[in-house]
């Protein structure tokens, strides 16, 4: 708080988040299962007497300020856009804000597919709740409710088409926990993670540059198989149904809804998994879920092949699967805690002689949603 010459009064953070089963389901209705990741997207704040926010992101080495009674987008990219969002939709959805000065300083990895963009957006909406409280305008909403309004931000503020996971965990998470959530119903359960296993991530460093093209065609390659097979979604077709009837849709098309049928399943097979702490059953369905997005689906890569390969193959790894939209990003592997050192070798040994690229390598453990405390 130097740059603004105050000593902050508050600190409100959020976490990012990994998807640890579950990919692809979210725009078929489905389910999904991320976890917070011990990682933040945290701002420290003293709340102002007029109606403006001044912010400076210490990751971006930049300052920004608006005032609550006009906000306007900056230029398309610019980092406030997704602080602008939030003030703008909870203004719109009827809460009365406060201004507030703010610094932002950033661990979870930006641009990386670990939604460093959902935090920063969980984190502003807290930093209101903060500034507010107190005084004339405190935030009543609920965790979901908040995360619909940190999604709306990203959707119509700042324009990126996202779906509600990154929001809701980053809202939602809890330590020791995963957050199983339908996608449709929004219906969501906690359920522990086992103990003595850590999520180890590693950010392929490859360009994602196939991922939205890529992302737009399977949707609609989806939305033609449920129309095929005269369903609302593939939420809505089972894999029995699926089996009678694959042979009335083109090849490719059955490879895409086999993916999404069966990663659904996989889903609910996991979470079953850690109710029972059934390690071992909850890696093989992550090895599926990647063999799956890898042959048909069709959005792996060799940098995430070369990852999951690397992983599976070290002792004490139960499972390891690509993570994100794919073509690039992050590979999760689950790892017992005694063998991350081992693993975390075996990747910064092995990945950059197979691709050529040096890999960044985060030992993660399921950490608590957005919050915010008075300092
Ligand atoms: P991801 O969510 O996978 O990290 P996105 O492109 O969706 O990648 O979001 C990244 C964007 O979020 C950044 O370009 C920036 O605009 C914003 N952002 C994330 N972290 C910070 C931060 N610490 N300070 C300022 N802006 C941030
Ligand atoms: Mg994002």
């Amino acid at each position: 708080m130097q740059t603004f010459g105050r000593q902050p009064a508050f600190v409100a953070r959020a976490p990012g988040r990994v998807n640890l089963i579950g990919e692809h389901t979210d725009y078929n209705d489905g389910f999904v299962l991320p976890m917070a990741i011990d990682r933040d997207v945290t701002i420290i704040g003293a709340s102002r007497d007029d109606r403006v926010v001044r912010l400076r992101s210490v990751n971006f080495g930049d300052e920004t300020s608006f005032a609550l009674d006009r906000i306007e987008k900056a230029h398309d990219g610019a980092w406030s856009n997704y602080a602008r969002g939030v003030a703008d939709v909870l203004q719109r959805a009827g809460f009365a804000l406060c201004g507030f000065d703010g610094v932002i300083y950033g661990e979870v990895p930006i641009g990386s597919g670990l939604s460093s963009s959902a935090a920063i957006e969980m984190a502003t909406l807290m930093a209101f709740a903060a500034a507010g409280a107190g005084g004339s305008a405190p935030l009543a909403l609920d965790g979901a409710q908040a995360a619909r309004l940190a999604q709306r931000a990203e959707n119509e503020f700042v324009g990126v088409n996202c779906g509600i996971m990154d929001q809701f965990i980053a809202s939602l998470g809890k330590a020791g926990h995963a957050l199983f959530i339908d996608c449709r119903s929004l219906a969501y359960e906690l359920t522990p993670m086992p103990k003595g296993v850590t999520v180890l991530v590693v950010d392929t460093s490859a360009p994602r540059s196939l991922a939205a093209s890529a992302y737009n065609e399977r949707r609609a390659q989806c939305e033609a198989a449920a129309r095929l097979l005269g369903a609302p979604a593939l939420r809505d077709v089972s894999a029995e149904t699926f089996e009678r009837r694959r042979g009335e849709l083109p090849d490719l098309i059955a490879r895409r809804a086999a993916h999404v049928i069966y990663e659904n399943r996989r889903v609910l097979d996991a979470v079953a998994a850690l109710r029972a702490s059934d390690v071992a059953t909850f890696g093989r369905l992550m090895n599926q879920s990647h063999a799956s997005l890898r042959d048909a689906y069709e959005v792996s890569s060799k940098e995430l092949d070369a990852v999951v390969e690397i992983a599976q193959r070290v002792p004490g790894v139960y499972g390891a699967r690509m993570t994100g939209a794919g073509f690039g990003g992050c590979a999760i592997a689950l790892v017992d805690d005694a063998q991350v050192g081992a693993l975390t070798q075996a990747v910064l040994h092995e990945y950059p002689r197979r691709t050529g690229r040096a890999p960044k390598v985060y030992a993660c453990v399921a950490s608590n949603g957005a919050s915010w405390r008075t300092l």
